[in-house]
This record gives structure tokens, C-alpha cells and sequence, in this order.
């Protein structure tokens, strides 16, 4: 029997965990949390019974308890909250499938636990891989990855941890305006960009798909898990989404995970990792598949990718900047208050204008995304 807690288990990488739940008798949730969605929340705490469960205000927090004040479940809130079911006895892997840098100190506090992690949560190895990384092998737990191209990545390194890696083949779909010049991009509308061409997810990381920043935030997280170099890392689109990663190795041999589109198989994956389970769903289907092809990114149309490679040979706050920019200009966007185009230029911008910090400790890298929150709210709200 396994224990996990869930961060943000009401989004869509939490939703497929508890999917991945339902299908499976041997996993227990100790704790669950979400942000504004008590609704679904309270649906959750019925179905799974978890000991604890986190939103994020106060005033939501006592909303649930009215709602569920039938139940044995306790009820916290903020970022004590989060900390607090983090880092519960019982758990042996924590979920972070939270969005954004606020799963930075749940994640650190769930490693100095001894929890192992299923991280969905990017944002926290692109701010602070620094961090995380090292702290994760100091005390001896492992960092698992639900990002379905990590997961491939990670599942195409087993049985090879004496062989060193030539490269990371990062897949990419191209997102839905692969192809098209940037010119051609001025006047995309949020309906446009929220049309991924393969996968379903949310809302925010389906515009950063469109804009090839997901991929660029992907490269950083690479990195980091992976501990190579940005030489090392290639963009590869692979617009059917079928090869979902690969590593070449010194002799040149290319070893890669192949699947059908569905976040539940690398979620399953670092959930009962190193064994393998059945996955109800589709598989692939070699006779119906016409054509695998490949082609190198644009990187003049979707300069947010290079930016991306800019912030992660950077180093120290320069990825915070770029992501924190990128999450607000997204949302901006979302809020039809800027255009399409203006998300890689605010993120440009941004990294510009900052004085990067080495090294920075989890309050510099706090402090570097308030400061570009503020540039982008005095200039563009
Ligand atoms: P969603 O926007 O669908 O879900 C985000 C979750 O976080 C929701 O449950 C939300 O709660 C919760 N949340 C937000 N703010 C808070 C807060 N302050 N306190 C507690 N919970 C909060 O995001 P995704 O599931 O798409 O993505 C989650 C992470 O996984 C991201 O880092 C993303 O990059 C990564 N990822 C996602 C993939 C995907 O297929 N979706 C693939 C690979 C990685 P509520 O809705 O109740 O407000």
C-alpha cells in the first residue's frame, strides 16, 4: 500500500492522479489540496477520505469545513497549509501537480521529510533546481517526474545509470501554429491558442505549448533533472506526439518511449515506479499509424524558446524572470488585455531589465518574481 498527498488535485495533472487512484486498490490519499474549487474538492475529500485537506484561503478553508463537517477531514489553509500536508507522517510520495513557483517550499519541505516526489510542477526545478536537486540527494529521495517528455526521458535511462548521456532529444509537438510565420501570428485570439493539436491540459500550459515556452521551460527542468549541460538538450518537433522523448548515448544508439497521448502513463509511472502496471486506455497502433516526422523549431517564430535557452545558461534568478514574466504576460493574455506576440516580448523585456543573482536562496527567487510582477503590472496593467 502506497501513500500519497496531492498539491493542486483539482487541475488537470490532479485529477488524472486520483483517475490513477480510482483504478487501483493499493494507493491511499493522505491529503489533498487546491486552490479555489471547493466543489470538486469536497467531491474528492468524499471519495478518497484523505485525513487533510489545503485550500488557500481562509475564507474558502471555512467554506469546506461547513461542507464537510460530516466528515473526519481537517481543514487547513495558505501556505501553512500547504507546508503542513506536505510533510504528513503517512505519506510516502508527495504530488506536486500545483501550478507555478508557490510549490517551491512544499516541495523542499516534503524532501527535508523524506518524501520521495512525483513533480508536475516544473516551475519549482526551473526557479530552484539548484536547490531541489541537490537537497533531494542529501536526503536520499527521489525526484520522479510526471512531465510526460521527462518521464520518457527517465524511462529510456533505465538500465543505462553507468553510461553517460550524449544527448536529450526533448520532444515537441509544435503546438497549434506550428509552421506559420510570426507575422502570421499578430492577431491570435485566446480561443486560437487554447487549441492544442494533441494533448488536453490547462489552460496556462496549453498557451505556453502555442507559444514553444512550455518547451523552453521543459529544456530548464531537463537540466536539472537530468544533470547535463544546455549543449546537451535538443528541441526536436515531433508534431504527432507519439515519441514523447529520447536520449542518444556515447556509441549512438537512441533509446525512446513511444505511447499514445495520455498524461495517466507517466503519472502511473512515477507512482508505482520501477514497476510497470496495466493502463486502461488506447495503445498505439503500428498499423494505423501512417507517418512519424520530425522537423527543427523555428526559432525566429517562437523566440520565447530562445529565451528560454538565454534564461537556463544564464543561470541563478535569469529563469525565475523568465518564468514569472511569461506568467504573468500569459495571464494577461488569457485576460485579453495584451496580444499574442507581446508574450515573448514582455518576457524579453523583463530579463533585460534584471540584475541577475547567483545561487539565489528560495527568498531571492521570491523576491525576483515579486520585482517582475511589479515591472509587468507598472508598465502593462
Ligand atoms: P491546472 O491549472 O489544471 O491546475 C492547477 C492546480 O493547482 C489546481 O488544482 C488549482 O486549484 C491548484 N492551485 C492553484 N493555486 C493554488 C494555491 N494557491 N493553493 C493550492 N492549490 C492551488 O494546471 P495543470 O494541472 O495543467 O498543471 C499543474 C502543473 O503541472 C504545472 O506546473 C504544469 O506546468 C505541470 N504540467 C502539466 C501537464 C498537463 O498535462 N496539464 C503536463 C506536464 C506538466 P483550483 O483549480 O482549485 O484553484
Amino acid at each position: 500500500m502506497k501513500t500519497i498527498a496531492i498539491l493542486g488535485s483539482t487541475g488537470s495533472i490532479g485529477t488524472q492522479t486520483l483517475e490513477v487512484v480510482r483504478e487501483n486498490q493499493d494507493i491511499r490519499v493522505a491529503a489533498l489540496a487546491a486552490g479555489n474549487n471547493i466543489a470538486l474538492l469536497e467531491q474528492q475529500i468524499r471519495e478518497f477520505a484523505p485525513k487533510t485537506a489545503a485550500v488557500w484561503t481562509e475564507e474558502k478553508a471555512k467554506e469546506l469545513r461547513e461542507r464537510v463537517k460530516d466528515l473526519p477531514v481537517k481543514i487547513v489553509s495558505g501556505m501553512d497549509g500547504l507546508l503542513e500536508i506536505s510533510v504528513l507522517e503517512e505519506t510516502d510520495i508527495l504530488v506536486t501537480a500545483i501550478v507555478g513557483m508557490i510549490g517551491i517550499r512544499p516541495t523542499i519541505a516534503a524532501i527535508r521529510a523524506g518524501k520521495d516526489i512525483a513533480l508536475a510542477n516544473k516551475e519549482t526545478l526551473v526557479t530552484a533546481g539548484h536547490i531541489i536537486m541537490p537537497l533531494a540527494k542529501e536526503h536520499h529521495v527521489s525526484i520522479l517526474p510526471v512531465d510526460s517528455e521527462h518521464s520518457a526521458i527517465f524511462q529510456s535511462l533505465q538500465g543505462n545509470e553507468k553510461n553517460s548521456i550524449k544527448k536529450i532529444l526533448l520532444t515537441a509537438s509544435g503546438g497549434p501554429f506550428r509552421g506559420r510565420k510570426r507575422e502570421e501570428l499578430a492577431n491570435i485570439q485566446v480561443e486560437d491558442a487554447l487549441k492544442h493539436p494533441n494533448w488536453e491540459m490547462g489552460r496556462k500550459i496549453t498557451i505556453d505549448s502555442s507559444t514553444m515556452i512550455n518547451k523552453g521551460l521543459e529544456v530548464i527542468e531537463a537540466k536539472w533533472l537530468f544533470d547535463v549541460d544546455f549543449d546537451q538538450i535538443q528541441v526536436v518537433v515531433q508534431p504527432q506526439s507519439v515519441i514523447h522523448s529520447m536520449v542518444e548515448y556515447e556509441d549512438g544508439a537512441v533509446i525512446a518511449q513511444l505511447g499514445t497521448p495520455d498524461m495517466k502513463l507517466p503519472i502511473q509511472y512515477a507512482l508505482y515506479y520501477p514497476k510497470r502496471r496495466n493502463l486502461p486506455g488506447d495503445r498505439l497502433d503500428f498499423w494505423k499509424l501512417t507517418e512519424l516526422t520530425f522537423e527543427q523549431p523555428d526559432l525566429e517564430t517562437f523566440y520565447g524558446l530562445r529565451l528560454a535557452y538565454e534564461a537556463g545558461r544564464a543561470g541563478g534568478t535569469m529563469p525565475t524572470v523568465f518564468n514569472a514574466a511569461n506568467e504573468r504576460a500569459v495571464s494577461l493574455f488569457l485576460d485579453r488585455k495584451i496580444k499574442y506576440l507581446e508574450i515573448p516580448e514582455i518576457i524579453h523585456y523583463c530579463m533585460d531589465a534584471h540584475k541577475r543573482k547567483e545561487a539565489p536562496t528560495v527568498e531571492e527567487i521570491l523576491s525576483a518574481e515579486a520585482e517582475t510582477y511589479e515591472q509587468i503590472e507598472s508598465r502593462w496593467s
